[in-house]
């Protein structure tokens, strides 16, 4: 089970997680999965090759303005700016002592009326931390991880919000995992109604072919993910043309090299895909330098980009 940090920011105050980290069995979003949460990782910095040494949240402000907008289109009003709450992540990191952690900031409805309407229920805003390796394990970040296409379809605008990171949205998500899991896989690749390649249970999906890096457009029912505009933002740095275009099953099957990308997964090699061998087999070149920049980032080792570290 996971070591949850001792200390936890809920409603404006720090407070002991044994006390203020239980919920009653009748809150609303537990019923209905009306909630919206986001996924943050704080890496400690290198303090070699010119990094501080201190440890640096990732993309915070950006993760929080996501979480607004998912809480914006479930018409949940947070009662806290990016400013607020990106303090209280701060805070909570400082509280437990912890330098390498996953922050979970989550916005549920609370203890109030049961019924479906749900504008009687008060907003509650949590942010728990835990300390954090690789999502999908080392070896995957290494050495690639093998996927399975979900006969679990990402729902389509008519009936989801799939730009809001939404609770109740992720039972999709978790039984195209579960399925993955259970037949022998690391992880599910879910397509959109119409069939084309969406992204992972919980990452978003990149191909590389002939040198040019694709990965499907926003409007493939994808989550915008933080972690894959950073992608797009590196490898057109390092002088890749980057396409965002619609990607099928067999696009994704000749690719030279296919990565996932996520705050939790980091940036994942694919090394087969549907008992398909991608490429050689093995960890491409342009995923292990994207790989290399990304993890420099983060990490503060590579100064390129200040502006997506917020110190803690
Ligand atoms: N897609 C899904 C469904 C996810 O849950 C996540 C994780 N938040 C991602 C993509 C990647 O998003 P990010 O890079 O912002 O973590």
């Amino acid at each position: 089970m996971l070591e949850y940090a001792q200390k936890l920011w809920k409603n404006g105050i720090i407070s002991d997680f044994s006390e203020a980290g239980k919920v009653s069995l009748v809150v609303h979003s537990l019923h209905y999965g009306v909630g919206a949460f986001e996924g943050i990782r704080a890496y400690q910095g290198g303090s070699y090759q010119g990094g501080s040494g201190r440890s640096h949240v990732f993309r915070l402000r950006e993760h929080l303005e996501r979480l607004l907008a998912s809480c914006h289109l479930l018409g949940i009003d947070v009662g806290y700016d990016v400013d607020a709450l990106s303090e209280a992540c701060v805070a909570v990191l400082r509280a437990n002592a912890l330098s390498e952690a996953y922050l979970r900031p989550l916005v549920l409805l609370g203890v109030g009326s049961l019924g479906l309407y749900s504008k009687n229920n008060p907003t509650e805003a949590v942010i728990v931390a835990w300390p954090w390796g690789a999502y999908l394990g080392d070896r995957g970040v290494r050495g690639g991880v093998r996927c399975k296409t979900s006969t679990w379809v990402r729902p389509d605008p008519t009936g989801a919000l799939p730009r809001g990171k939404i609770t109740g949205q992720y039972v999709t998500n978790v039984l195209a995992k579960n399925d993955a899991v259970r037949d022998g896989y690391d992880e599910a690749l879910m397509l959109d109604t119409r069939g084309y390649v969406c992204e992972g249970s919980g990452e978003n999906l990149f191909i590389v072919r002939s040198g040019r890096v694709m990965t499907p457009p926003l409007s493939a029912t994808i989550l915008p993910g933080i972690t894959r505009d950073t992608l797009i933002t590196l490898a057109r740095e390092d002088g890749f043309v980057v396409e965002e275009r619609l990607l099928t099953r067999d696009d994704v099957y000749l690719a030279d090299e296919v990565f996932l990308t996520g705050t939790a997964a980091e940036v994942t090699p694919v090394i087969e895909v549907d008992g398909r061998r991608i490429g050689a087999g093995t960890v491409g070149e342009t995923t292990s330098d994207l790989q290399r920049r990304f993890f420099a980032i983060v990490r503060g080792q590579d100064e390129s980009h200040p502006e997506w570290l917020t110190e803690v």
